[in-house]
């Protein structure tokens, strides 16, 4: 499990202008994620959580953040990669990987 640290200083940058690009939505369910400004007020908290767009390290490492490495994908998405054997996500386990990142 990566450690916050291991992520660079300018990572909250790096990962916004991934998402920008991807026009905040999942790379693999393409689904249309909350962007900065959005009027949020409607969603549950955990509607909130599962919309909510992630940037992936395609090979595991945080300390490697080519841009080819990087990639934009909702919160159900991006545990799926990293919980790969567990097909259906609870909010539970998505507010549990919001601290992991
Ligand atoms: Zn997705
Ligand atoms: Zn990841």
């Amino acid at each position: 499990m990566p450690s916050p640290q291991r992520y660079p200083e300018n990572w909250y940058e790096i990962a916004l202008s991934i998402k920008e690009q991807a026009r905040w939505r999942c790379s693999k369910c393409k689904m249309q994620c909350i962007h900065p400004g959005e009027d949020t007020s409607g969603l549950t908290k955990s509607e909130r959580m599962v919309k909510t767009l992630t940037v992936h390290h395609a090979n595991y490492t945080p300390e490697d953040n080519r841009i080819e490495n990087l990639i934009p994908l909702c919160s159900a998405c991006h545990l799926g990669y990293h919980t790969r054997k567990k097909s259906n996500v609870t909010p539970g386990q998505l507010s549990l990987f919001e601290e992991i990142k």
